[in-house]
């Protein structure tokens, strides 16, 4: 039995908070606390209605360090499961170092004015965590997350070494809004429009947003979709821990659509991260269209289809070349019915709570900050079977983008 506070009341933190308490013999207390107390208090309602658990609300702002402490302190959790938004990753880190609280989370910290998607400033808490004997588990997410321990299990049972990684993440999905993201539309926005980097001979190498396209045709029958290379931040620690891989790419489904509007609203400056001067007040032109959209928690109902999310490795196996895709489908209607939200939101989740249950159960603690594909894979793959997002292996003939 151990106590968990998990920060943060989105679309995410409304599936940790459903998957946590199905599974109440390890999560026998659960606090969810926020920056709005009523979201808390709805989602509680909610896992009350479909698990039967009662779970506590708090409201807290994690941006403030003493606040956050206060609150830990009190409560004395094991475990601060982190889905609030990728600024408050350094406070709460902060928070818990001085409480003596484990962290775990789902995005690499951002500054609010620059958008980097970079490690740096939390693997520099190496050495605070250490010499206080916590566990920091970066990136228990899907992607990142399951794409980190999907290429860790693949690198450590089908090859001797890996030398080329394509993770590709198809939304097949359809939530009939003409434009909507699936997570906050922030973030979502600052990482489309990033410019690209993928790992090649040893470096990163920078190209044009959404400038390289190919064609990805799914398993199983959830279809061909047109996918756009990017930068996703898990490439920046997968190379690093996998120093054999010569290329690594990161692949995301758009369509015509989301496109379309996208290159309009960045074309006008509403994408902007820049505070503008408006009658005199300052405004971030992507947090007025975040305003504008709507909100990813909403999407659940709505939202018909598949996602089919995984890795292509290539690599050599006893001196002969071989290519392998490792991968798991999820279904919108089926996570809405199990959990009230669409499967964005849940394959982040689902993740979520398998990372903290690795650390609960001791499997995965090790004083100082890690990337998910640093500890062993293959309880937490165990576990993906176990709580709804079974995966696949099989062996590609050949495979090109
Ligand atoms: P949402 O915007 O839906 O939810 C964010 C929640 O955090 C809201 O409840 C918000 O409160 C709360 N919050 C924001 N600022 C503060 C603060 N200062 N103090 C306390 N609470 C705060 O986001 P999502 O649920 O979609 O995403 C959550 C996280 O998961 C993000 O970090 C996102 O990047 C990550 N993610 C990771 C993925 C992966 O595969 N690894 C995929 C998708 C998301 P309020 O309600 O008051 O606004």
């Amino acid at each position: 039995p151990s106590k968990v506070i998990i920060i943060g009341a989105g679309g995410v933190g409304g599936v940790v908070a459903q998957k946590c308490a199905q599974v109440a013999e390890l999560f026998s207390d659960i606090l969810l606390a926020s920056r709005t107390e009523a979201k808390c208090i709805a989602i509680a309602e909610q896992v009350k209605e479909k698990t039967g658990q009662v779970i506590r609300t708090a409201q807290v702002d994690a941006d403030n360090v003493p606040e956050l402490v206060a609150l830990l302190k009190k409560e004395q959790p094991q475990l601060v499961i982190n889905v609030a938004l990728p600024y408050q990753d350094l406070t709460i880190m902060d928070a818990c170092l001085e409480a003596g609280v484990h962290y775990m989370d789902t995005a690499n910290y951002e500054p609010l004015d620059t958008a980097k998607f970079e490690y740096k400033w939390q693997w520099a808490y190496q050495e605070k965590f250490e010499q206080a004997g916590l566990t920091a588990l970066l990136g228990s997410g899907f992607d990142p997350g399951a794409t980190n321990v999907f290429t860790a299990y693949v690198a450590k049972h089908y090859f001797d070494e890996i030398h080329e990684l394509d993770i590709i993440d198809v939304n097949g999905g359809d939530h009939g809004y003409p434009f909507a993201t699936n997570f906050n539309p922030e973030i979502n926005i600052r990482e489309v429009t990033a410019e690209c980097r993928h790992w090649e001979n040893g470096e990163f190498v920078t190209t044009d947003a959404m400038s390289k396209k190919a064609s990805f045709t799914c398993p199983e029958s959830v279809g061909t979709y047109n996918i756009y290379r990017m930068y996703h931040e898990e490439l920046e620690s997968l190379t690093k821990h996998f120093p054999s891989l010569k290329r690594a790419q990161f692949w995301m489904s758009f369509s015509d659509n989301y496109l379309k509007h996208l290159e309009v609203l960045g074309n006008v400056g509403m994408t902007g991260i820049e505070p503008i001067d408006y009658n005199g007040q300052q405004i971030v032109p992507i947090q007025l269209l975040a305003k504008l959209l709507p909100d990813p928690s909403s999407l659940g109902p709505r939202t018909v289809g598949k996602t089919c999310i995984g890795v292509v490795v290539r690599g050599i196996k006893d001196g002969k070349e071989k290519v392998v895709y490792l991968y798991n489908i999820c279904d919108h209607q089926a996570c809405y019915k199990e959990v009230n939200s669409q499967a964005i939101s849940y394959t982040t989740g689902v993740p979520a709570m398998i990372g903290a249950k690795q650390m609960l159960e001791g499997k995965w603690l090790k004083p100082g900050v890690w990337n998910i594909e640093q500890f062993d894979p293959d309880s937490f793959m165990a576990d993906m079977n176990e709580h709804g997002l079974p995966w696949k292996v099989i062996e590609l003939d050949d495979f090109s983008l």
